[in-house]
């Protein structure tokens, strides 16, 4: 069996408040590329969140039931570190437009400068590029029907 060191894993982070078909989107077709996907939900003190994170996780958890190559958990502090503790190479992001892709790009280089952490990026099929949690949070604040958006 190969050594844990030849494992190629990666970090799927966020907040998955909720998770949306969007972040399903990546995520299966990311499943090629590593061996194993760790979706690691950051959990930010200073946040409020919509939904609890034992919810949040049970969300992510229902959407990839038996799939073996993917676990769930949530972590605390810097990414890059949790990745370095997972021995994880990759993080994973999904980008959507010019906006996800400004605002990723300067965190893709520090991590990779200062952690050695580098980051492997999708751009999300068209049919989800207007899908986020914050909208889905906007439909359910308002009692709507959120569910074409989430799995
Ligand atoms: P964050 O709080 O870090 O923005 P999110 O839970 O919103 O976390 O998103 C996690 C990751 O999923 C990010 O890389 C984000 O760009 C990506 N993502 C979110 N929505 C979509 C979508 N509709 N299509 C593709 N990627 C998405």
């Amino acid at each position: 069996m190969a050594s844990n060191n030849h494992i190629r894993r990666a970090v799927f982070p966020g907040s998955f408040d909720p998770i949306t078909l969007g972040h399903v989107d990546i995520i299966e077709r990311a499943l090629p590329l590593f061996d194993e996907i760790i979706i690691a939900i950051g959990v930010n003190a200073a946040k409020n969140y919509m939904w609890d994170l034992e919810v949040r996780i049970a969300k992510i958890e229902a959407a990839f039931k038996g799939q073996s190559k993917i676990k769930v958990t949530s972590y605390q502090g810097l990414t890059a570190d949790f990745c370095k503790k997972e021995k994880a190479q990759f993080i994973l992001r999904g980008l959507r437009n010019t906006t996800d892709f400004n605002y990723e790009q300067t965190i893709a280089q520090a991590n990779e400068k200062v952690n050695g952490v580098d980051s492997v990026f999708l751009i999300c099929s068209p049919e989800y590029s207007h899908i986020s949690s914050s909208i889905v949070r906007d439909i359910a604040r308002n009692d709507g029907d959120f569910s074409s958006l989430v799995p």
